[in-house]
């Protein structure tokens, strides 16, 4: 069996690389342990740059366990932030291979006895952490079926919900049915999002590069109008909500954007603080992703409590999670953007700051 290496990199506690089952590379990187065990997804990912792809990874890691510190501390959760990145050598995995490789990415997790607890993210699968959960009790995002809560993104669109109605009414002085809406993502939290609008009466426009999702939206629901995906910033809407990719606001199409805010789940939705600053100087409402986006990771984290005892079903757990995800966004969004009204600064910059404060 490969030893772990240990990596010491400036702000980050600790990375953790080993080589696991069938000479795949996994990192795992702790950023902050601080507030809590450290939380985050893990990775499998297929990076085309070949000769690049261990620093490639390393970056991304690093990045994204810096994000879910983050996360946490805006969510108010006693969670630090970590993530692990397997690199995946091909597309296909035949089953026993993948069996395998998690089964061995299990130990990994366990070797590290808790500082770190995995869960789904982009390229592995619920399946994957069954398997990871034979071999170690620190993974979260379970089916029900297995004593986990199942899909967070409900919980997410829930959270991000909250957060459009509190622009609408609070700073867009606008009521549901007078507003319109651009939904960019119509996946796992947009579909779910899109209902809540819906009931609440939104104008609701729609945007997805998959024509059966708009296809099923444009069946389920009356006066959806769809949005061709190039043509998102041509129109203007009261509000954009990105549900789809990260850094879909940046400087190509900054000075172009014509909606009066930006409210939606996606992660690092702006490209820097250059990008954020100048949506504040146009008078352009951003609110940060992070900062209402974390109903996913309350989920799992109530999740974990029922698995060290401290919720008692399943039920209650859930409901909790739901209550603080609402709570914590608004709690987010009125501290954020009385600063902002103060200073002028992007929120992007506001939140930031507020998470850097808290957790000192
Ligand atoms: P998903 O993969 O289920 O859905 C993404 C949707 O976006 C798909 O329908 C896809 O076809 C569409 N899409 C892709 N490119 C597009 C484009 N150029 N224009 C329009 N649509 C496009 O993902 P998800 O779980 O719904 O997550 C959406 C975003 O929210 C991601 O950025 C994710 O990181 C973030 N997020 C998700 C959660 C969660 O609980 N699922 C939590 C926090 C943040």
């Amino acid at each position: 069996m490969s030893k772990i290496v240990e990596l010491d990199i400036f702000g980050w506690e600790k990375v953790y690389i080993k080589e696991i089952y069938g000479n795949f590379i996994a990192f795992i990187a702790i950023h902050s342990t601080k507030r809590g065990p450290a939380l985050g997804g893990c990775r499998f990912y297929h990076y085309e740059n070949h000769r690049a792809k261990s620093a490639l990874a390393l970056e991304d890691v690093l990045r994204l366990s810096r994000g879910m510190t983050y996360k946490a501390t805006a969510g108010n959760l006693p969670l630090g932030g970590g993530k692990a990145v397997i690199i995946s050598e091909f597309y296909d995995l035949k089953p026993d291979i993948r069996r395998s490789l998690f089964e061995s990415f299990g130990d990994f997790v366990e070797e590290l006895e808790g500082k770190y607890i995995t869960a789904e993210d982009v390229g592995t699968l619920v399946e994957d952490m069954k398997i990871v959960s034979e071999r170690t009790k620190h993974v979260v995002g379970l089916p029900e079926s297995m004593g986990g809560l199942g899909d967070p993104s409900p919980v997410t669109a829930i959270g991000v919900f909250t957060a459009i109605n509190y622009i609408t009414e609070k700073l867009l002085n606008k009521s549901p049915s007078n507003t319109t809406i651009l939904l960019q993502g119509l996946g796992k939290v947009g579909s779910n999002l899109l209902e809540h609008l819906y009931n609440e009466g939104y104008k609701i426009y729609i945007s997805d590069v998959s024509p059966k999702a708009i296809e099923n939206a444009l069946n389920k629901y009356k006066n959806l109008k769809y949005v061709p995906p190039d043509e998102v910033f041509d129109i203007e809407c009261d509000i954009f909500s990105p549900n789809a990719l990260g850094k879909v606001i940046n400087r190509h199409n900054v000075e172009k954007i014509k909606h009066k805010a930006i409210v939606g789940a996606a992660n690092n939705q702006i490209e820097n603080y250059e990008v954020a600053q100048r949506l504040q100087d146009r008078g352009i409402i951003y609110a940060p992703d992070y900062a209402i986006n974390l109903g996913g990771l309350t989920l799992v984290y109530y999740e974990y409590e029922l698995k060290i005892g401290k919720q008692k079903d399943k039920e209650s757990a859930r409901n909790i999670a739901i209550e603080k995800t609402k709570e914590n966004v608004l709690k987010n969004l009125e501290e954020i953007f009385e600063i902002v009204r103060r200073t002028n600064k992007s929120p992007a910059i506001v939140a930031d700051e507020i998470v850097e404060e808290r957790m000192k």
